[in-house]
């Protein structure tokens, strides 16, 4: 790793070092609290990695308090599609189904929630979210292989005719916005992968060249 920044000149660094700086310039267009969020979102990314999970993790917040979160889950569950936002939505379904909440109220609730994950969501995930109808996500770094907000597909966007089913808009899309705290979720997932995933199924390929999520 150390020789890499031998070769490279000292302009070299300088400008990757701005490039740096104007990635995190995006956070401007975050709130203080937007920050705090992603930060515990980490938090739950880092749990997941004490389990030998992938490192992805998140929250929902709603009227600037975390109602929700979840970190990846599939390898305790056995259940790949137990992501992070998967385990987050359904704390709050069942909390707002066990209150008597009718479908509409639940899609009241959604349409006022955030969601701070630490890498982009699946493509599984923002269909989730889209017909949930979550006001917005915020997400840390993005996901080359599946992401559903912009990376592979862009569910976010929605739907330009929602279909209804029982009065609840389906796909309405999401407001979204990547790149936040971006550097922390990519190591935590770099230093999962090169340690290596104790669970990936065997043969697998060399760890060095293995993606980073
Ligand atoms: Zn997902």
């Amino acid at each position: 790793m150390a020789s890499h920044e031998e070769d490279c000149s000292p302009d070299t660094l300088a400008f990757m070092e701005l490039a740096i700086q104007q990635m995190a310039s995006h956070e401007g267009d975050c709130s203080p609290d937007t920050l705090a969020f992603m930060e515990l979102a980490i938090q739950q990314a880092r749990l997941a990695m004490d389990s030998l999970e992938v490192p992805v993790g998140c929250v929902i917040v709603e009227d600037g308090k975390v109602i929700a979160s979840g970190r990846n889950r599939t390898t305790e569950t056995r259940n790949a599609t137990r992501h992070a936002e998967m385990e987050a939505i359904d704390i709050l379904l069942e909390h707002w189904q066990k209150n008597g909440l009718s479908k509409l109220e639940v899609a009241e609730k959604f349409s006022n929630c955030y969601l701070y994950v630490t890498c982009e969501p699946c493509i599984m995930c923002a269909a989730s979210l889209s017909i949930l109808g979550i006001k917005e996500v915020c997400y840390g770094c993005a996901n080359d292989k599946f992401g559903g907000c912009g990376s592979i597909l862009s569910l976010h966007l929605g739907s330009s005719e929602p279909l209804k089913s029982h009065g609840v808009p389906q796909g309405k899309g999401f407001k979204c916005t990547g790149g936040i705290m971006a550097s922390e979720a990519v190591s935590l997932l770099r230093t999962f992968y090169e340690q290596g995933n104790p669970n990936a199924p065997k043969p697998h390929r060399p760890l060095a060249h293995q993606a980073t999520h």
